[in-house]
């Protein structure tokens, strides 16, 4: 079992100037042991996270935000598949974000964003994010760069107001090499039951795979702060990758202090006849 703390390693702290090409995505330093541990390992978290999670519904004060950010076949889908399974779906809500429809282009682009931040007692899991908006917009030149350039700035502000009424925010890069992503991409294509996960605007995205790594230098740079860090998280590995994502959103929700209400005067001792 890790110690607690050891998944600081992938934190980018705030000021700091990301090196994104020297974070190894075969990292596995912060877990002594091989898959199956990892496997045996990640069932104890899942036990954490539910019990954790019902005493921060109960609590009823407090809220996290979970971003999951990657380059195609990264694996936010099967990520949130392990790390959450087993945990109380009344609690925990998962939102997607795909290309924006006509009526979210016509407003500010985190007005769709906004409207999905958790309600007090929720975990929401985003699957892509405002994020894209200094992602893929830039790299793809979907808006002119003196949009996309002002963005990081609108993004800091609306995650500390977020974290201001009551929200603890998580994100987490999920790092695969460009080897590993040839090797899925081609699982997806080879594999019948996987065939529909692959787009042909995959194979695009792969060729600027430079100008991606470019483009999530500088926002995870721009944007990791001491109150909604980034996470580069290690993810060649998929039983690593979800001990990473599960163990930090575990510890963080730990150490919350989360309390269970007062129960009403005169209920201790009551005898139900
Ligand atoms: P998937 O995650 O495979 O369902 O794909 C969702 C697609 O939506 C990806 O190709 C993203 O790049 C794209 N997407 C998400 N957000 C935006 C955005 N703000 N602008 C343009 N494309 C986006
Ligand atoms: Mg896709």
């Amino acid at each position: 079992m890790p110690d607690t703390g050891a998944m600081e390693r992938y934190r980018v702290p705030p000021g700091a100037s990301l090196d994104l090409a020297a974070a190894d995505p075969d990292d596995r330093a912060a877990f002594d042991g091989d898959k199956a541990a990892g496997r045996a390992h990640l069932k104890t978290l899942r036990d954490r996270l539910e019990a954790v999670q019902e005493r921060l519904w109960a609590d009823g004060s407090r809220s996290l935000l979970v971003v999951l950010q990657a380059l195609d076949t990264g694996g936010k889908d099967g990520t949130i598949r392990k790390v959450f399974s087993g945990v109380n779906p009344q609690g925990v809500k998962v939102h997607g974000f795909g290309v924006p429809s006509d009526e979210e282009l016509a407003r500010d682009y985190l007005w769709r964003i906004h409207h999905h931040v958790p309600g007090d007692g929720e975990v929401t899991v985003f699957n892509r994010s405002h994020y894209e908006d200094v992602l893929v917009v830039r790299v793809m030149g979907l808006a002119p760069g003196e949009v996309w350039r002002r963005r990081y700035d609108h993004i800091v502000a609306f995650e500390q107001l977020v974290v201001d009424e009551g929200t603890t925010i998580l994100k987490f890069m999920l790092n695969i090499s460009k080897a590993e992503q040839a090797a899925r991409l081609q699982a997806r294509i080879d594999d019948p039951e996987k065939r529909w996960k692959f787009n042909a605007g995959d194979i695009d995205h792969r060729a600027r795979w430079d100008d991606y790594m470019a483009a999530y230098t500088e926002a995870i740079t721009r944007t990791s702060t001491a109150t909604a860090p980034w996470y580069v998280v290690p993810a060649n590995r998929k039983w690593y990758r979800d001990l990473v994502v599960a163990t930090t959103i575990v510890e963080t929700l730990e150490a919350m202090d989360l309390r269970y209400p007062e129960p009403e005067e005169g209920i201790e001792g009551l005898v139900i006849t």
